[in-house]
């Protein structure tokens, strides 16, 4: 299996770390995060080192994906205080990722709690910028 003796994420999977443990399988673990944006914050990884998304097999991130899912329902029927979630991956540095091993980050979300996007958008585009921007990222895209 793919692994990082560097890695935080890596080696609290190889239980060299401690970490509070929500749920485990044979292909991820889910544990609460060590600095919460609200409580019950809880990050969901795959066990093999993959620092992006990009490189996870497709059926590993069908199954964070399910178990995301699977812990928002969770995180909603606890005490924890859940009147929202946010599912959130930063993929890359400039996305804001800070560990280099995928995770899926679950985060109970209430009204003004007072956590946001510091959002900046540029300016509305037309139609045809929007039609222009997808026939790139489709020509991209692979299989
Ligand atoms: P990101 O910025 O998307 O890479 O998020 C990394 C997240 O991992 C942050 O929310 C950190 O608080 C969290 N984190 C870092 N180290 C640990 C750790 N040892 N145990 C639990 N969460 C951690
Ligand atoms: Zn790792």
């Amino acid at each position: 299996m793919n692994t990082d003796p560097d890695c935080v994420f890596c080696r609290i999977v190889a239980g060299e770390l401690p970490a509070a443990l929500v749920a485990e399988d044979e292909v991820t673990i889910a544990f609460m995060d060590i600095n919460p944006i609200n409580e019950g914050h809880l990050l969901v990884i795959p066990r093999e080192h993959h620092e992006s998304i990009a490189t996870i097999p497709g059926d590993v991130v069908s199954h964070m994906t399910l178990i995301s899912q699977w812990l928002t329902a969770a995180l909603r029927a606890s005490p924890v205080r859940t009147e929202g979630v946010n599912l959130y991956l930063a993929d890359g540095a400039a996305a804001g990722q800070e560990v280099p091993h995928a995770h899926m980050h679950v985060i109970p979300r209430w009204r003004r709690d007072g956590f946001r996007f510091n959002v900046s958008r540029p300016p509305t585009p037309t139609h045809e910028q929007l039609e222009d921007m997808a026939a790139q990222i489709r020509a991209a895209a692979t299989e």
